[in-house]
Parts: structure tokens; sequence; C-alpha cells
């Protein structure tokens, strides 16, 4: 019986989406297996596509295509991840072939071109067809070989397949396929001036934005082509001009260096002594390691309480045992910190994965890890999926975090694949975090999880103390500043003693924008419902969602008004008030602006910590994670904003934040101190974080969230429509509200549904789209999920829907 391979197909759109049956030709027979990558014929025209063979069965092949040809001899996925990839799937409603995609690396992505060839003594044209004949004669006047291959590739856009592929069957055509790997990435392409530039700049003859550039770079030493070019408000193709010039050289920034000069001093993880709570946890969790029977545990540590040093013991334990372990982290610039600590313990047998590395080191990443070389993974969100073929452990370090809710295709949840990974191993989840996820602390206390507690900190050392000032008395009397009185002192107490502060700015609100004293309309971005900012470094306006960048305005697009001002309140402009008040503080800003690259956050912590500094201000980046012994202040301004901020999960964000900065500090023995600055003093999230009271916080929120029906209480997917032109896109979803409710009462679902809106999004113009959304809270069940599939299909054809975009996101945020 001949091989019938069933294929995900590269390109597709959900509603079409399906496993498509290939024939598998009698030569390709012996080498084609599942977890295969392939070249099909797809659609009327047959145009080559990649796709991914998923399963394999024999069969008649009647009526089927066939593969064109295999791009792997062996498969790039285990049977595991495809099975993975199937769950991906049903669960968050995205295409097979984007399913397995993502656990591939980027740099295993490949395009085919085909490329033709005439067959040298064809003589047997008789046994084609007129049209065939024909068309021989015209390719045999082609010139060469590229004009050859022009007019066959036109004559495939313009009319099929049909002949060249009747050439190619009667052998008067040979065709050939190259696949070519996507590589070479811009996210860490590095630019710096050449030593000839720097010697003599006057000879070089530079246009005036070559010139900005080069100044940047003479300031910054280096940087990513991305932010040089952010930095100056040009184009990344003035800075390839000013390389072509010779005055600067770009080159690939090494992520990942060998360890001697990553690490620290080695250490042994026989050295690490656990503290008593420490202990208990680590055993709690080893003997379910040691049994091989799926689990999963809560970690609740308050911070300082050394959850890292029981991470290292459980994977040291896990490895040793013969097995492999995950440590996931959640943002980017954590990594080089933790990496180093672990580095140092484990050398060459640490794996990482995440987005900061190139395409070329993250294809060798997991290369290493396949071949087995590495069998410690550490990574962010996507590096659950690594190739490890025998877990014991998996770790979710801060598991609250929303960065390991994937926002794009498939925009899955890092907790769900965790636990099928462990689920098929027979190993350990380990969640952790001083400020679990209020749905995790759910499942804890409901005893889906284990719940393990540390409640010390390391040998004791003292929470910071903590004070909260009231920023409306402050203003009562007179402080226009956004510095109290409190706080002030306390900078000065810390520069002159050579101790370190880090102030903490709320992302949300903490710009500069522009509006105007007459209408009072802030100046927009033109493709998106969002102000532009203006930044000071750059002295331009710029949207921070699409990118858009333009000069500073002068007159009121709104109104004509000449009467514009500066409002809100940047990084920057708090800075102005820093150099002010401390004129001899050097200070590290670290937001959005200045750390593009991973490579800036690295130096930039590295350069604090290494005392370079005295004040480090930022937003939530720099609140969580990190440990910083010389840091004895923490100053907290004004996050209330973040707390209205129109999403269900606003007070959890803020309550962690808060929670996690003030943590920070007094690590290195000496008390540390904290000032809140807010208008809200008496509110109770301001309260319970000072204390450090998580458990008061969890018990005021649940019963918010039990009251509103909020999650957990349920799950909550979420339908996001965009397109081209407001009023279709509002008809369109209203289209398909009107068809959820009528499949809703032909279901009848065994829990309740609510479904509401469509409501404009939270941003309601992004990028030039426009954005409506539907909410349906709703029990996220097989049932459910298969509603949810339905209506994405059928929607597709609604006619309403002809020019908008449509997705479902489970559990993803409201806020945006
Ligand atoms: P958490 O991540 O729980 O907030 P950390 O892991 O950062 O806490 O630990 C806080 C501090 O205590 C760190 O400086 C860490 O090196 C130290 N520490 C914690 N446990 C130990 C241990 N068992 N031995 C030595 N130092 C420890
Ligand atoms: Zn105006
Ligand atoms: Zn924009």
């Amino acid at each position: 019986m001949p091989l019938i391979a069933e294929t995900a197909v590269s390109g597709t759109a959900y509603s079409f989406d399906m496993l498509f049956s290939y024939a598998v030709p009698e030569r390709l027979a012996a080498a084609a297996a599942c977890g295969c990558r392939v070249l099909v014929p797809f659609g009327r025209g047959n145009k080559r596509r990649i796709g991914v063979v998923m399963k394999l069965s024999e069969g008649s092949s009647k009526g089927l295509k066939s593969i064109v040809s295999l791009v792997d001899e062996k498969p790039v996925i285990s049977g595991e991840l495809l099975q993975l990839a199937f769950y991906l799937r049903e669960q968050t409603f995205c295409t097979y072939f984007d399913a397995v995609k993502t656990m591939l690396p980027p740099a295993m992505s490949v395009s085919a071109k085909e490329t033709f060839r005439l067959v040298k003594n064809f003589t047997d044209i008789s046994s084609l067809s007129e049209d065939a004949a024909r068309f021989l004669e015209t390719l045999c006047c082609a010139s060469d070989s590229a004009s050859l291959n022009d007019i066959i590739g036109q004559h495939i856009l313009d009319n099929g397949r049909r002949l060249p592929d009747e050439l190619c069957d009667a052998g008067a055509l040979d065709s050939d396929n190259v696949f070519r790997q996507a590589v070479g990435d811009a996210a860490v392409r590095m630019v710096r001036l050449t030593d000839r530039y720097m010697s003599s700049p006057e000879k070089f003859d530079l246009t005036p934005k070559q010139k900005k550039a080069a100044d940047f770079l003479a300031e910054y030493g280096a940087a990513a082509v991305k932010e040089a070019a952010y930095m100056c408000g040009i184009t990344e193709a003035v800075i390839k001009r000013l390389c072509a010039n010779g005055a600067a050289e770009e080159y690939e920034a090494e992520v990942l260096r060998k360890v001697e000069d990553l690490a620290d001093e080695a250490r042994s993880p026989e050295d690490i002594v656990l503290s008593e709570e420490q202990q208990k946890a680590r055993d709690a969790v080893y003997a379910q390691i040691a049994d091989r029977k799926p689990a999963v545990f809560l970690l609740h540590g308050v911070t300082g309480s050394g959850k890292t040093s029981v991470f290292e013991k459980l994977i040291d334990d896990t490895v040793k045992s013969g097995r492999q372990a995950m440590l996931l982290i959640p943002e980017i610039g954590l990594t080089p910190q933790i990496l180093k600590r672990f580095r140092s313990m484990f050398g060459e047998r640490v794996a990482v994965i995440h987005s900061g590395l190139s395409h070329g080191q993250r294809l060798d990443e997991y290369k290493r890890i396949k071949r087995g070389d590495a069998d410690i993974v550490i990574g962010t969100r996507s590096a659950v999926f690594a190739p490890l073929d025998n877990i014991g452990l998996i770790i979710i370090d801060e598991e609250g975090e929303r960065s390991y809710k994937s926002d794009s295709s498939p925009r899955y949840t890092t907790h769900d694949i965790a636990k099928q990974r462990c689920a098929y191993h027979g190993s350990v989840l380990l969640l952790a975090s001083a400020t679990p996820s209020i749905e995790s602390y759910y499942l804890a206390e409901r005893g889906a999880y284990r719940l393990l507690e540390m409640k010390e900190r390391y040998q004791n050392a003292p929470l910071p103390e903590v004070s909260i000032v009231d920023m409306n008395l402050e203003r009562g009397e007179g402080n226009r500043t956004e510095f109290s009185r409190r706080l002030a002192a306390e900078i000065s107490a810390n520069l002159k003693n050579g101790e370190q502060t880090i102030l903490l700015l709320n992302r949300r609100g903490y710009h500069t924008i522009i509006s105007c004293c007459d209408c009072y309309q802030p100046v927009y971005c033109p493709n998106c419902s969002v102000p532009l900012t203006y930044h000071k470094k750059n002295n331009k306006m710029m949207c921070h969602y699409c990118g858009y960048v333009s000069e500073p305005v002068t007159v009121c697009p709104s109104c004509g008004s000449e009467r514009l001002k500066n409002m809100g309140f940047g990084t920057q402009k708090l800075e102005e008030e820093l150099s002010t008040f401390f004129p001899s503080a050097r200070v590290l800003r670290m937001d959005a602006d200045t750390t593009f690259s991973r490579y800036s956050y690295e130096k930039n912590f590295t350069d604090f910590r290494e005392g370079k500094y005295d004040i480090m201000i930022g937003t939530q980046m720099i609140g969580k994670g990190l440990d910083f012994p010389n840091v004895t202040l923490v100053g907290v301004l004004s996050v209330d904003k973040a707390l209205y901020a129109g999403d269900f999960r606003s007070y959890e964000r803020t309550f962690s934040l808060i929670t996690q900065v003030v943590g920070r500090g007094g690590r290195g023995g000496s008390r540390g101190r904290a000032v809140l600055q807010t208008f809200i003093p008496e509110h109770y999230i301001m309260n319970l974080a000072a204390a450090q009271d998580y458990k008061g916080f969890y018990n005021e929120e649940i019963a918010i969230r039990r009251a509103m029906i909020f999650p957990p209480l349920c799950d909550m997917c979420i339908f996001c429509f965009s397109g081209n032109e407001d009023i279709s896109v509002r008809l369109g979803a209203e289209a398909v509200l009107k068809l959820m409710n009528e499949r809703l009462r032909e279901l009848q679902p065994k829990t309740p549904v609510r479904v509401l809106g469509p409501v404009r999004c939270s941003y309601g113009r992004i990028n030039g789209r426009y954005r409506y959304r539907i909410i349906m809270k709703c029990k996220n069940t097989a049932e459910m999920r298969r509603f949810i599939s339905g209506i994405l299909t059928e929607s597709a054809k609604l006619k309403e829907m002809k020019t908008t975009a449509l997705y479902a996101d489970m559990n993803g945020d409201v806020g945006v």
C-alpha cells in the first residue's frame, strides 16, 4: 500500500486549516517520517509550500497530490512535540503549521526556491500536448539559465504549473528545489565607529544624518543597529551607508560567550547549604521527582527567601539522576545574571534559549540540546519547547509574570505547555514567586497544586523599612516636584553614604505627551489611537505601538492652536529634576527607550552592580528578580495610575510590582528602606505591599474576582477583530456576535456563558487598523473550545467579515 502523509501546510488561515493528505512517492518512502519537513504542491496553482508531516498511514493515494521532496532526512520534531502541536492547536486556535513552527528555532524556517533546467537531448516532442510543445519552444529560445527561470516563474504566476509539470513529467525539463535557511538577525546586529574614524573624523565627509549617528556612537561606544537608528530618528539604511563610508562597522554581538568569560568563579552544587525552610521545600519536590509521577508545586517564597538556591539544588539533583531540567524566567533582561550564576555551577551543560540571541546562536543551542550535550535549559517563554527528551523538572520562576502568556499565535500559556510536558515525562513542574498569580494560588488552595512556603528571608535579613508618603500633603504644602521631602532626604543620605538607590516608575502615564491648552486634545499618532510621546534625547515625537516618528509639532492638529504644552512626566523629565536636586549623582536610566537590545540591559545592570552609578531609574523591568547588594533605598514614584489601567489584573500587577521592588532593597546585610509615594495612601494595596502581605492581598483580590466573576472563577476568551475601516470592523464584530448567540442557543453549554461587547479595544486603533473585541466569560472546556473553533471557522464565511481579521485568545489580556 502507498504511504499517505497528513501534512501541516504553511500559510493557511485558521478557517480552512486542516491536515492535508499527500501521497509519498516511492523514492521518498524510505526516508519519510513524522516530524520531517516536506515540500508540497498546494492549491489550484500548485504553488510549492513547506509543510511538516504530522501523521503517516497506508492507504489509497488515488486523487492525491504527491510530496515533491523532503527537506529533512531525519525528523526535526520528536513524537512528544508533535503531540504537543495537536494540543496547541486545540487549545489556542492556531493553524497546525503555526503550532509546529513555534517549536523550532527561527533559523530552521526554510524557504524553497525552485530552479529549472532544460534536458539537453530531449527529442520525444510528439509525446507532448500542443500547448506544452509550444511552451518548450519558447523556453528553448531563452538566452541563459536565469532568463529560463524567469520565463517559467512568470508563467507559473500567470497560468499555474500545468505546462511546466507536463514538461518535467515528460523528461524535457528538470526541476530542483533549493532550500534556504533564514539567517541573520537584526536584533543583535551591532554597530560601532571604526578606529579610522575616531582618530581623524575630519577626513570623513558625512551627511547630517550620518553625522548624527556618528555622534551618537561616539557618546555611547556601541549600540544595536536598531537602537542607534531609533535614538537618532534615522533609518537603518543611514547606518548602512555610514558603514559603507568606512566610518562605522557592523558586527554580530557575541551574546553567548565562552564559559570562562561568563561565569563567576566556579561553584559546586555540593557547596550549597540550604536553610531549614529551603531544605524542606527541596525535599518535598525532590521526593516527587524521584517518584517519576507528574505533579505541580507552587513555591511561595517571600522576596529574599532564596528561591534560586533551592532551584540550583533541585536542578543538580535532577541531572545527577540522569534526567534533564528546565528553568524558565520572565524578562530577557534577567537572563545574563541568572545565566552567569548557573554557568558558574554547571558549565557547558547549560543551554540558553531566548529571543535576544541571534538566529545562529539559537540554532547552535538547539543542536546542543538535541545532541544531548546540554541537559539544563534556561530561557524565556519559548524555551518551554526545547527538544529535551527526558525531562525531570521544569521550573517557572516569577510565575505570575504576564510574559509567560504568548500574545501572538499560538497564544499559549507557558504553564499549560509545561504541564503537558511534565505529564508526558512523569516530571515535576515547580512554579515559584513571591507574588504568585491569583490563578495559581487559587489552584494551590484548592489542592490542584501542592503549596510550599518559605516565609523567612535568608539569614533573616530584615525587610526594608517602608514608609508610605501621602503626595496630597506634599502638594498641599507647596511641593510641586515629583520628590517628596522624605524621599529627597533619603536619596541625599544614600549619596552621602555611597549606597545605591533604585527609583521605580510606572510605565503607564509616565510619558511626556504634548497636548493643546485650548482644545485639551493630546497629539495622536496618525496610525494609532495612542498619544505620541515626546523624546528629548532625539527631539522627536514617537509612537510606541507602530514606531511612527515625527518632528515635534508646533500647531495643534485638532484646532490649530499654537498653545501646546508638555504633559505628563517621562523618565527623561524625572532625570532633569534629579539633576537639579542632586547634581553630582550618577544616574542610570533604564526604560524602553534606552534599552533596546539585550546587550544594553546586560551592560547597564553590570555597570550599576559595579557601582558606576548611584541611582537607577526605570519601569517594570528593574522591579523584579534582580539582586543588587548595595541597594539600600527603593523609591516608588506614583504607581497609582497602574491601579486604574482598566483591566481586572491591574491590582494584581501593581501589588506584585511594589512587593517585588520593595523586596529588592537591603539584601547585602544592611537594613533597606523603601519610600512609596502615592495619592491614595489609604488604599489597601499600598499597605499590603508595604507589609509584603501576599496572603492578605490574595484574600481581598479573590473576593473581588468571585463577586465580579473574573478568572480564576471563570475563563475569559477574547475575540479580537481588526481591519482598515472602522465601520466594517464594527459591523463584522456585530455579525459574529449574532452568530455566537445563535450557536450558543443551539449548544446550551453545561456551564453558563456570558458574552460582552463588541466594544472598541483599549487601543482602538493600532498601526492603522481599527480594533474591536468581544469578551466571552465561560469555562475553558473541550466543548467550549469546539464552539470557539466553530465560530472562527464559520465567521470567515460571513459577508460582513470579508475585510476583517479575527482571532480568539483564551485568557488573553483585556488591557490592550
Ligand atoms: P529570592 O529569589 O527568593 O527573592 P534570592 O534567591 O535572590 O531570593 O536570595 C536572596 C539572597 O540570599 C541572595 O543574595 C542569595 O545569594 C542569598 N542566599 C539565599 N539562600 C542562600 C543559601 N542557601 N546559601 C547562601 N546564600 C543564600
Ligand atoms: Zn487644540
Ligand atoms: Zn502609532
